[in-house]
Formats: structure tokens, sequence, C-alpha cells
């Protein structure tokens, strides 16, 4: 049979039309150029190595059925694929299959096709130059000015084994999760940051999912679905954070997959992000999911207050700027929010250090605090509560703080210590601090007996609402 292959993809095209949508049509037919046709084979040409298996993943049927209809029972389909669209200096990149160096290819008969073909160049991508690459890294975030801690232990050391041997280890992909502000973002920045410094023609990028989505929409907009995909196929460490906001977009999902598989299959190292574990993970396709797991997933913890103290140092050394102890504890203890808005806090400190010169001490901090951490909305402190209590009940300040356990002492105590719970951001620890050095069981215990007498006696019940009045004023003004 004598056919042209502009004839023969045109009628092919008909079938394709009547058995796929418009929209994608329009993204995975209109594309293709038809290049030859000799004998049973068709050959065509697709944009790029992804399109290739995008349309051997999806539209093998409709491609099998229409090369059946126009060039009979025997007809097959060949693909060549442009590698690399080229430039001024360098032609384009083409590699043809089923003939493509070391790959399995599809055909539409399951033939596989092992003749040589002199024809065309092998496999080899033109490779990017890794200093032109915006790996859209922050220079700030490092191993160096990542705190350790309990709660962070697992995930920095699988980091760090993955920055010195990148897609060699089998913690490929690397999966962190956690809570917000428990640092996921800092520390891949710094796996980043360290495999650039340590593979310097190693192409890394840095993406969240919100730009990845977007680029993607934008290349389906604009036909430009294999620039996106080429670009990724030659990164040697992928970083997307945040992929829990995947969660329900299938099309962006099945090109992640894609990206996923082929840069896992070259040894790539991928390093992902998360709010949650992937089994947790809702709307995601199975086979997505079950990629997540192939290699380490650790967690990160709220840090405790050990590590919080040792960030909130690190922090201010390196910006030059000396914190007191006691701030550095007030701070570590009353930010219980995340780390995010302790930064907030830090840096606003640092502000009125540097720029406005003021010293930095607890007024200053507590003022800080007020206005960066909304949910600190009084001002009223564990002094004021403690004078208003005492005051109120006829006893001695340093008494009602002291260890004395007589019950006309221990009653105002226990009463304070409540205030101090309602309209102090101090934790439970900090309020027993201050009565007298107890622990935080203590202050349970407290809370538990004013709820307990609020209950059953009247009169305690009308002091503790009389008191609510006075410390209330006193917050409002
Ligand atoms: P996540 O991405 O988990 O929400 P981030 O990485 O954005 O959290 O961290 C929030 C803030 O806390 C950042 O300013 C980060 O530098 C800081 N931070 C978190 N963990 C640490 C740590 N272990 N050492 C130093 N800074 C940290
Ligand atoms: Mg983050």
């Amino acid at each position: 049979m004598v056919i042209d292959s502009a004839t023969a993809w045109t009628d092919c095209l008909e079938i394709i039309k009547q058995n796929v949508d418009e929209q994608n049509f329009s993204t995975w037919f209109k594309p293709i150029v038809p290049l030859r046709a000799e004998g049973d084979v068709l050959t065509i040409q697709v944009p790029s190595q992804f399109f290739f298996e995008w349309l051997e993943e999806h539209y093998v049927p409709v491609l099998r059925k229409a090369i059946h209809s126009v060039l009979g029972e025997n007809g097959r389909l060949e693909y060549s694929v442009i590698v690399d669209s080229g430039n001024q200096r360098n032609p384009p990149l083409i590699v043809n299959y089923p003939n493509g160096a070391g790959t399995k290819r599809y055909n539409p008969n399951q033939q596989v096709n092992n003749g040589s073909n002199e024809e065309y160049s092998p496999f080899v991508l033109r490779t990017l130059n890794p200093a032109n690459v915006n790996s859209k890294l922050n220079p700030n975030y490092s191993f160096d000015n990542f705190v350790e801690g309990d709660c962070n232990r697992l995930a920095r050391s699988a980091g760090l084994a993955v920055a010195k041997k990148p897609g060699i280890t089998s913690f490929n992909p690397l999966m962190l999760y956690g809570g917000v502000g428990v640092g996921k973002t800092h520390l891949v920045h710094s796996i980043g940051n360290e495999i650039k410094k340590n593979f310097p023609e190693k192409i890394v990028l840095y993406i969240d999912q919100n730009d990845f989505t977007s680029q993607f929409l934008n290349a389906v907009q604009n036909n430009k679905i294999q620039d996106f995909q080429s670009f990724y196929m030659k990164v040697d460490l992928l970083i997307l954070d945040d992929v829990q906001f995947l969660a329900g977009r299938e099309k962006t999902q099945e090109m992640f997959f894609h990206i996923f598989n082929q840069l896992h299959q070259s040894g790539k190292q991928i390093i992902m992000t998360s709010d949650c574990p992937p089994r947790d993970l809702k709307g995601f396709q199975e086979r997505l999911l079950s990629r997540f797991k192939w290699g380490l997933t650790a967690d990160l913890q709220e840090p405790d207050f050990e590590t919080k103290l040792a960030i909130i140092h690190n922090k201010m050394e390196s910006d030059g700027i000396e914190i007191p102890t006691e701030v550095a504890e007030y701070l570590a203890y009353s930010v219980d929010t995340n780390l995010r808005d302790m930064e907030g806090v830090l840096n606003s400190l640092i502000f009125h250090a540097t720029l406005l010169k003021k010293q930095i001490d607890l007024d200053l901090a507590k003022e800080v605090l007020k206005n960066i951490v909304k949910e600190i909305q009084s001002d009223v402190s564990v002094d004021f509560i403690q004078k208003t209590v005492a005051d109120y009940f006829k006893v001695e300040l340093e008494a009602m703080k002291g260890k004395i356990k007589k019950r006309e002492i221990v009653i105002p105590r226990q009463v304070a210590m409540y205030f101090c719970k309602r309209f102090t951001q101090l934790t439970l620890a900090l309020i027993g601090e201050n009565f007298g050095g107890r622990d935080h069981s203590t202050v349970i215990h407290a809370l538990e007996s004013v709820e307990d007498m609020m209950k059953t006696d009247a009169n305690f019940k009308n002091s503790v609402e009389d008191l609510t009045k006075k410390l209330k004023m006193r917050m409002a003004s």
C-alpha cells in the first residue's frame, strides 16, 4: 500500500477525534506532525518524551484502533521524539521510538522493533548549565542554622544523608511531614543548598506545590506542556514543598506522577514535604501515594522548650544581637503557637533593637509579643494577677507565692494560678515557676479545685467573678 504520511495521519485523526474529547484532542493530537509512511509503519513526531509517554499511557487503544483501520492489521506506529528543541547554536535533538536506546517502548502491535536505525542519534540529553538554572533556594536556610532537637532528629539526619549522596541512598523519595512551622521548608532548603555546595554540577530545583500547579496549568493553556515537562526531566534534585495541596488536582498529580517516575528511574533525588503522613493524605491517586512510600518518610514534631530556646539564640546570634536569657526563656515559654509566629516576634525584636536602638528586655519582648501573636491579647501580668488576688483575699503577697499550706493561703494561691492560666499565655510549668517553683501538676490540681469550688460554693463563685471583672478592667485599660 502506498500512502503518504499526511493523508494517513489525517485519516487517523478522524478516528481519534471521535474517541477523545475536544480539549484532549487539541492538547495531545494536534501538535503531532506526521513524518513518513513506509510500508506498514507510520512515523509521527511528538514534541517531547513526556508527550510520547502520555500518549502511551492514555491513548494506546485509540491509537491502535486508528492505525489498524488506516494501515491495516499490520499497521505500526513509530514515534520521533523531539527531546530538545535546540537553539541558534545547537540543532534540535531527536530520538526515535521504538528504537530509543535502552528503552522498552510501545508500538500498537506490541512488536518490538530491534532493528538499528543509523539515521538517529543516540539518546543523550544536552545538559542544561546548572549555573543558569534558578534553583529557587533560599540561601539563608542551611544545616548550620537548622537547630537539631528530639523533634527533628530523624528528619534532619535523613536530610544530611541525602545531601551527601543524592539519589543514591534508599531515602528516595524523602518525604518529610509535620504541622505548621516545624521547619519542613527550612530543612528542605538546607538539603538543596548543601547539594548545590557539594555537587555544583547538579541541577537543583525547589518548588512549592502552588507554583508547580500554576506552571502546569499555564503550560496546558499555552501548549507548552513539552517544555514544562522536559525542563523537569533535567533536574537532579527535585524538591516539592507542601505536596498535600495537590489533593484533588488530578491532572497536576498525573503530571507529577510522570515526572516522579522518570526522575526516580534515572536515579534522581526527590524530596517532598507534607502536613501529614502519606497514609493520611486525602484526594490522591493511589498509585501516587504508593510512590510516596517508596523511600523514607520522616516526621518533624513541635519543638520542645530547649529546642525553641536554641532556635531563638541561634537566630539572634546570627543577626549579631544579644538577647538576655530571661527574654529568650520568656519567648520560648510564651510563643506556643508555632515557630512562624516566633520568627515574626524575633524579627520584630531585631527591628526594634537595630533600627530603633532599643534595649531588648522583658518589657520590649512583651510589647512585641502582644502585637505579633494575636492570641495574646491581654497585657495582664502574673505580678498584677498575684497582687490583685492577694489584696482581694487580704493575704500577704509573699506568703501566697510561697510554700505555706494553710487553707486561707492555699485558696488564694489556687485562684491566682487559675487566672494566670486564663489571662496569660504562660504554660502550666511557667505558672508553677511563679508560685515558688511548683510543678505543672500542682497547677493542674489548682485549676481543678477552683472549678470544683465554683460549682459547689456560691460565695466563692462570686469572688472569682468579682476578680474576673477587676482583671478584665485592667486588661481593657
Ligand atoms: P514549615 O515549612 O514546617 O511550616 P518552616 O520551615 O517555614 O516551617 O519554619 C518556620 C520558621 O521556623 C522558619 O523561620 C524556620 O527558619 C524556623 N525553624 C523551624 N525549625 C527550625 C530549626 N530546627 N532550627 C532553626 N529554625 C527553625
Ligand atoms: Mg513550609
